[in-house]
């Protein structure tokens, strides 16, 4: 890992105050499932020609580095089903700067892939795993796979990725069931379990907000459960979880609530999306293109002036339940989550 010192002049900082050190990259819009809650069943994807290279990648994250990014993360669409992404992975995990090399995928592809990632200098994974249930699996992501989504993430502990984590998507009336069952299982595993509330990116657009299982009604069905969770460490202050320890410190529980009990104060996140565009938030309407510089002969100075640009006009939070919220015209697969 090498170090670069960056002043805090070069450094991101919007009109909030908020220092902008974590760069989510989707690296291509494409999956292997259709989670109802990210992407339509049928779907177009993008051009492959449309998609960033990984020498485009990594000009833009080299660049964004010398700006104070620390932290990636490799989103999708799925990114495993990107071709060699242990090589890119191995591009970004040698970058001066770069501290912190995540991944979010499905888990259905891990397997075959951990022990490659793991060598090419990724840090940590996370995998989503919303059920254990095969019928709510199908259910959800309209395709088959449970099985190997587990096989992969024991493969993954394999490989030593250590405190993995897994993503559950709460919705009412779908996955009440599934919290228990998902703690337990993280507690026998020793997994952080994270509990993220249904937000508004469905492609579809049926989100409403009594579609969302809050943080603290998944909070009441474990502590019903386990007894009273113990507030774990949170060495990010902008990290987006709440997370707590199970008595026997075995895994953990945490709970990203967006919807009820908005983060955005302590934001850090810039998101890069598959086809080249900068968004500074999950929510944002206006993204500044950056595949326009990369492709157009732009020099560094002006990439960097425009990740400036994106920050200087983040807005203060992502304004769900107001009534000037726009929903992006996005959905969650083309932003990567
Ligand atoms: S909604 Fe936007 S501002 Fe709020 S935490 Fe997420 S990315 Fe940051």
């Amino acid at each position: 890992m090498l170090h670069l010192s960056t002043t805090a002049e070069q450094r991101l900082v919007d009109r909030l105050g908020r220092v902008h050190s974590n760069l989510r990259i989707s690296v291509t819009d494409r999956c292997n499932i259709r989670c109802f809650y990210c992407m339509p069943e049928e779907v177009v994807f993008r051009p492959r020609g449309e998609i960033l290279t990984f020498e485009e990648i990594e000009r833009f994250v080299r660049v964004a580095a010398t700006l104070g990014v620390k932290k990636l993360r490799l989103t999708g669409g799925e990114p495993l089903v990107r071709k060699d992404l242990p090589g890119l992975v191995k591009r970004l995990a040698a970058i001066p700067g770069i501290e912190d090399l995540a991944l979010t995928t499905n888990g259905l592809l891990l397997a075959e892939q951990a022990e490659a990632l793991k060598k090419a200098g990724l840090h940590r994974v996370n995998v989503s795993l919303d059920t254990l249930s095969e019928d709510t699996f199908q259910q959800i992501s309209r395709r088959s796979g449970l099985q190997q989504v587990l096989d992969g993430i024991f493969a993954a502990q394999q490989a030593g990725f250590e405190n993995l984590r897994l993503n559950a998507i709460a919705i009412r009336g779908l996955t009440e069931n599934e919290i228990v069952p998902l703690a337990k299982f993280a507690n026998r595993h020793a997994l952080q379990l994270r509990f993220i509330e249904f937000m508004p990116l469905d492609a579809d657009g049926n989100w409403k907000q009594e579609d969302t299982l809050t943080g603290a009604v998944i909070r009441q069905l474990l502590e019903d459960e386990f007894g009273p969770l113990q507030l774990a460490d949170r060495p990010d202050p902008s990290q987006p979880a709440l997370d707590y320890r199970f008595a026997n410190g075995s895994g953990g529980i945490g709970f990203i609530n967006p919807v009820s009990e908005p983060f955005c104060e302590s934001c850090n996140r810039l998101r890069l999306t598959a086809e080249g565009q900068i968004r500074n938030c999950l929510f944002s309407i206006t993204e500044w293109d950056a595949r326009k510089v990369l492709r157009g002969n732009g020099s560094d100075d002006s990439l960097r002036q425009l990740i400036r640009d994106c920050v200087a006009a983040k807005k203060p939070a992502h304004g769900i339940g107001e009534e000037d919220f726009e929903k992006p015209a996005r959905a969650m697969y083309e932003i990567g989550g």
